[in-house]
């Protein structure tokens, strides 16, 4: 059934390397994911679960194994500090998915259970410590060259997906740029253990603070609330990652006695960026490889994900037989616009909202949070979009 020829390479171990890989090991397809780093990375990066999302993984039965982990959150809120806030709860969703809320667990988890999943099929591998250096092809197969700690090596397969990472290595050896624009300010997140619910009123755990000074971003996962704000071009990266200034940052957030608990820090650039294509000829690109946006909304890693299952269900009609390579094609044109016109028309939304220094634009904004939060068919049609459920409908795959 299954031969040399019909094997899929993947750059990167990351959750959309990792969900294709799972796609195509269930369906008994060979597969081989290529990882740089020796062991899969521990960094605390994005740590919600959408609606849309949780169903796709439950394929895999890690829908639950993430709730256990993390934290249901079935509400989230547009907030300002003057006391105005709109609140969505997700369970007005309950019609149209198995799981009406986000669950928020750090993406390294659900890693972590991908890959130990990949490990029951023997057809299935992950090399770890080899980071891919160069990528050729001819009309019927694609070669990876890849270097680390082990020493250098090669593979060959019949495709190629490029999920790694922002920064793709596949991206560039494919001749693929990144369109867009790159944010001037950087986003700090700090984790702290401090009972923000016990100081701000019905605070719930996905809740955004407008503020024309410092917005900033409340998210809960288990133990810990992460914080996220802007920082200044101007500011350096040692300054911003020092005590002294997390903990004046935090303490604009709330004004607490005494210093905040500081469990994780981290600074990063924020992008608005899309690939120009996302395949050339037996190499295709998916999740951050692809496209890259600011993380208010959570829409980043669901985003990849809904890539990873688009392109890897795709391939496997493909290399099963049930479809011819033409299929392929619309991998580009479902997920593009996507990124393109939803992801980041939300997201910029979502920032120019939250951090707005104008009067008549910020009463506009909570004007019309209020009258969608209070409107049934209107809220539903709103967490539709946010929930990335009307994204994945449009593009049209089975959840
Ligand atoms: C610092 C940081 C913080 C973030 N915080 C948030 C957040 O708060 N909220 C949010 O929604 N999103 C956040 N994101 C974005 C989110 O983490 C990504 O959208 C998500 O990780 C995309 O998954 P991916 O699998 O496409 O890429 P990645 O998770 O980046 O995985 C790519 C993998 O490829 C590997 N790799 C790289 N180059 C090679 C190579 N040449 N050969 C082999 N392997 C390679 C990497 O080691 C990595 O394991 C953050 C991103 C960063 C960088």
């Amino acid at each position: 059934m299954t031969n040399f020829n019909q094997r899929v390479l993947i750059a990167g171990a990351g959750p959309v390397g990792l969900v294709a890989a799972n796609v195509l090991a269930d369906a008994g397809i060979p597969v081989s994911v290529f990882e740089a780093e020796t062991a899969l990375p521990q960094t605390l990066r994005a740590s919600t679960f959408q609606p849309s999302t949780l169903d796709l993984l439950s394929r895999f039965g890690v829908s639950r194994r993430l709730i256990e982990m993390g934290l249901v959150a079935p509400r989230m809120q547009y907030r300002d500090r003057k006391g105005w806030m709109a609140e969505f709860d997700f369970g007005i969703l309950s019609d149209v998915t198995h799981h009406p809320y986000r669950v928020q667990c750090e993406q390294y988890k659900l890693n972590g259970l991908l890959a130990e999943r990949l490990r029951k099929f023997s057809h299935a591998n992950i090399t770890f410590g080899a980071r891919i250096k160069a990528v050729s092809q001819d009309s019927e197969q694609v070669k990876v060259s890849f270097s680390g700690p082990g020493g250098e090596g090669s593979a060959t397969g019949a495709w190629l997906v490029g999920a790694d990472g922002g920064r793709s290595k596949v991206r560039d050896e494919i001749g693929v740029s990144l369109g867009g624009f790159t944010w001037p300010e950087r986003f700090l997140v700090a984790s702290t253990p401090f009972d923000f619910p016990a100081v701000i009123p019905d605070l719930c755990e996905v809740s955004y603070f407008a503020d024309p000074e410092q917005w900033f971003f409340l998210l809960r996962v288990s133990g810990l609330w992460r914080v996220m704000m802007p920082i200044g071009a101007e500011d350096t990266e040692a300054d911003v990652l020092s005590d002294g200034y997390i903990q004046q940052r935090l303490h604009r957030v709330f004004d607490k006695a005494g210093d905040y608990e500081i469990i994780h820090r981290t600074i990063y650039a924020v992008h608005q960026r899309v690939a120009n294509s996302y395949r050339n000829g037996r190499v295709f690109l998916a999740g951050d490889a692809a496209h890259l946006n600011n993380p208010l909304g959570g829409m980043g890693m669901n985003g990849g994900v809904h890539d990873a299952f688009t392109l890897a269900d795709q391939l496997v009609a493909v290399l099963k037989g049930t479809a011819d390579e033409t299929t392929l094609d619309s991998y580009e044109q479902r997920r593009r616009p996507v990124a393109l016109d939803y992801v980041n028309t939300i997201t910029i939304a979502n920032k120019r909202n939250l951090e707005t220094r104008d009067p008549i634009e910020q009463r506009a904004w909570r004007e019309e949070m209020t009258r969608i939060s209070g409107d049934k068919q209107l809220a539903k049609e709103y967490l539709l979009k946010v929930s990335m459920i009307s994204s994945l409908r449009g593009a049209a795959i089975a959840a």
